[in-house]
């Protein structure tokens, strides 16, 4: 098989498997993250970067159970493909790792799990998946940002592609408006403190919290914190994995395929 045919065949297994999206950048085409992708892999040469596109329906909603509920569904379909497509191109002699959206990430000082072993935004852009967006997010032109991001590793010299040549993102400012936590300032720029504060509203942060506020109040407090708001919502989290509040800058950005009114649901 040539390599031409290896990449389409790759692509195409992640296609059939839950991508929407696929696109090839060299390891070496991603400087400051080819160390990490070498621990994962030794002798990597290429990463198959993949997207599954979200409901903007279900993202969109004044609901956010269903638009976590989505994004579980989501993740799974990126990790399906990749799974699946690392199958592949293992049958085909190539020792190949899939990589989920969400890991492998660094727990310890100073990221504490805010940032990724591999930055998939950037390997989208160089994989030719989308551009930068206003909202630092990968903007897709057939999906806006409403995408989540996986790939595989190989050792599989597949072929490249080439960044887009189109801006993807029409600097419409719309995420930036619709941002409820001003998190937003334009060109990538995130707070990501403000942003944490919405998004992970029971997450780490607030279990962290949870537990010293436990550990700090006398009994009759104590019951109170248990039987409140928050341990409910810290149960969900744990029950369902999904943890995310706000969606506002996905569901939010405009898309060739699929535009968005200002309330964030699609139009018909
Ligand atoms: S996830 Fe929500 S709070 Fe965070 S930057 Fe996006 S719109 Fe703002
Ligand atoms: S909402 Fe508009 S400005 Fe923001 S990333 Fe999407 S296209 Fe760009």
């Amino acid at each position: 098989m040539t390599p031409d045919e290896l990449t389409d065949r790759a692509k195409t297994t992640a296609l059939a498997h839950g991508a929407d999206l696929a696109g090839v950048v060299k390891v070496a085409d991603l400087p400051g993250h080819a160390e990490n992708i070498s621990r994962i892999l030794t002798g990597a040469k290429c990463v198959l970067v993949t997207a599954a596109k979200h409901s903007i329906a279900a993202i969109g909603s004044l609901n956010n159970q269903v638009a976590q509920f989505d994004t579980l569904h989501t993740y799974d379909a990126c990790q399906r493909s990749a799974h699946m497509t690392a199958r592949f191109l293992e049958s085909e002699g190539f020792p190949s790792v899939a990589i989920p959206a969400f890991i492998p990430i660094d727990m310890e000082k100073p990221k504490y799990g805010m940032r990724g072993e591999i930055c998939w935004r950037r390997a989208g852009v160089r994989a030719g998946l989308g551009s930068y967006g206003e909202n630092g997010l990968l903007v897709t032109p057939e999906f806006g940002s409403a995408v989540r991001i996986s790939g595989i590793i190989t050792t599989a010299d597949l072929t490249a592609d080439s960044p887009l040549k189109e801006d993807a993102c029409d600097h419409c400012m719309r995420c930036l408006e619709a941002c409820p936590a001003e998190a937003l300032s334009g060109k990538g720029k995130i707070n990501k403190k403000l942003c944490g504060d919405v998004i992970f509203r029971f997450g780490f942060r607030f279990f962290q919290r949870f537990m010293l506020d436990m550990v700090r109040k006398d009994t009759g407090q104590a019951e109170e914190i248990i039987g409140g708001h928050g341990l409910i919502e810290l149960w969900q989290t744990f029950m369902t994995g999904n943890y995310y509040y706000c969606f506002k800058c996905q569901s939010q950005c405009p898309s060739k395929n699929l535009p968005v009114n200002r309330a964030g649901r699609s139009v018909p």
